[in-house]
């Protein structure tokens, strides 16, 4: 007589040591038995476990990683009550923007800044308060699509306002903008400069700066994209690394006489994933009177944690502390001292492994084409796949049968499990 099928509750029990909670061990214990496979139940709840959110060591050499979360943050916060919306003076209620605006503020050289819950909110949000059922001209060179679903037509529409489109793609220039704002079928409230981020148009290729735009007679909004704070870098030892050259900052756009800035938390700032609005202070106040602002808001953890970032910036210990600047203030030396000790400590098991020059990326549609120099490990055989199976999966990159584990992507206190991984897959 065949054996009779396990009873989902025992099967599921048997799945206990994945860590799943009983329930989904019930559920996968279901469908294996369903299938007519009990006995694939153990590889199903591992499968199922690896689509939750794990944490990996990014061997990319893409410091911002998009599908990685971007720039990779700690933060501990105690289950504590917070004066998230309290003011401690009056006793009253106070609002959530003021603890991390003020900093902001302070930060970029502005009036006052809010923060919302990602930089496609903050555009949204200004083009909404500022301009809706109005008018808004946009170079055509910078009527851009970042990161798939970030659209500047389709952001415009869903805010209500009209866009212009101005100049050519490849050529904007101020005369163009002139020449829409003066016509009399065009009701323009503001300017929307888009940094393009992730795409470049090189050859004959003329934009208008940000101080040009300051002398027609409605603010600039500049999305700045990345969230470079300062061009100068101040919280680097020396000047601001060449790759950086290009990337709009946050206090510079505001001194050329932007009325407003839009940037990401968890690009170039290496801060949580946040939308940070900074300027003149009546704009920033009609943002935060528009309906939008309460969808639109942060939550309190985010708050905590871009609060952080912010006075790590004005303590100028940004390179120290926060894991995207401490990346990208490596020296090559280094990385080239722990690939070589990567390399010793796996010899027995890839023989073929050296340690080698790489190339990182910022990522995250930073500084579109640059690089920055490198060092790794290099293999020989396509290692991507096993890798990334491993209990702390490794993602790296592979090409012509050669797997490469760029180190400056990786922190140095996950070099053993570097070691152990690729150890493992030999
Ligand atoms: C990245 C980017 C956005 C979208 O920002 P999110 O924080 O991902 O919403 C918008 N505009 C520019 C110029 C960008 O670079």
């Amino acid at each position: 007589m065949a054996d009779r099928p396990p009873s989902v509750d025992t099967l599921a029990r048997s799945l206990a040591a994945t860590g799943l909670p009983h329930p989904i061990c019930v559920d996968v214990a279901r469908a294996a038995i369903d299938a007519g496979a009990p006995d694939s139940a153990m590889e199903r709840a591992v499968a199922y476990r690896r689509t939750l959110l794990t944490p990996v060591v990014n061997a990319t050499g893409v410091l911002l990683h998009t599908n990685l979360g971007r720039a990779p943050l700690g933060h501990h916060q105690d289950p504590q009550a917070m004066t998230v919306e309290f003011d401690l003076t009056t006793g009253e209620r106070g609002s959530r923007q003021t603890a991390v605006g003020q900093l902001f503020a302070r930060l970029c050289g502005a009036e006052a800044a809010i923060v919302v819950n990602n930089n496609a909110a903050a555009v949204l949000l200004v083009v909404a308060a500022l301009a809706a059922g109005r008018d808004v001209p946009v170079s055509r060179g910078e009527s851009v699509e970042i990161g798939g679903s970030f659209r500047v037509p389709e952001v415009m529409e869903q805010s209500g306002a009209r866009l212009i489109d101005i100049g050519t793609t490849n050529r904007t220039r101020l005369a163009d903008y002139q020449k829409a704002i003066a016509r009399a079928d065009v009701d323009a409230t503001m300017v929307l400069k888009v940094h393009p981020s992730n795409y470049r148009v090189e050859g004959f290729v003329e934009e208008t700066s940000i101080s040009e735009l300051a002398t027609l007679d409605v603010p600039v909004v500049a999305d700045i994209g990345s969230g470079l704070i300062d061009s100068g870098c101040p919280w680097l030892d020396g000047p601001p690394p060449a790759w950086l050259a290009g990337e709009p900052a946050a206090v510079q756009s505001l001194a050329a006489g932007a009325a407003l800035v839009t940037f990401s938390g968890d690009k170039l700032l290496g801060g949580p994933q946040a939308g940070i609005i900074a300027g003149r202070a009546d704009l920033v106040e009609a943002c935060l009177q528009h309906p939008l602002a309460r969808a639109l808001r942060p939550g309190g953890l985010v708050l905590s944690a871009l609060q952080d970032t912010a006075l790590t910036y004005l303590r100028k210990d940004a390179a120290a502390t926060i894991p995207f600047w401490k990346m990208v203030a490596t020296p090559v030396a280094e990385l080239q001292q722990r690939a070589e000790r990567v390399v010793a400590a796996i010899s027995d098991a890839h023989p073929s492994a050296v340690a080698a020059p790489m190339k990182s990326l910022p990522g995250a549609g930073s500084a579109p084409g640059v690089t920055m120099p490198s060092f790794g490990v290099l293999l020989d055989g396509d290692h991507v796949e096993s890798l990334r199976n491993g209990v702390r999966p490794v993602i790296a990159r592979s090409r012509d049968q050669r797997t490469s584990l760029d180190l400056r992507s990786v922190d140095p206190a996950d070099d053993e499990l570097l070691i152990d991984a690729l150890v493992a897959v030999s």
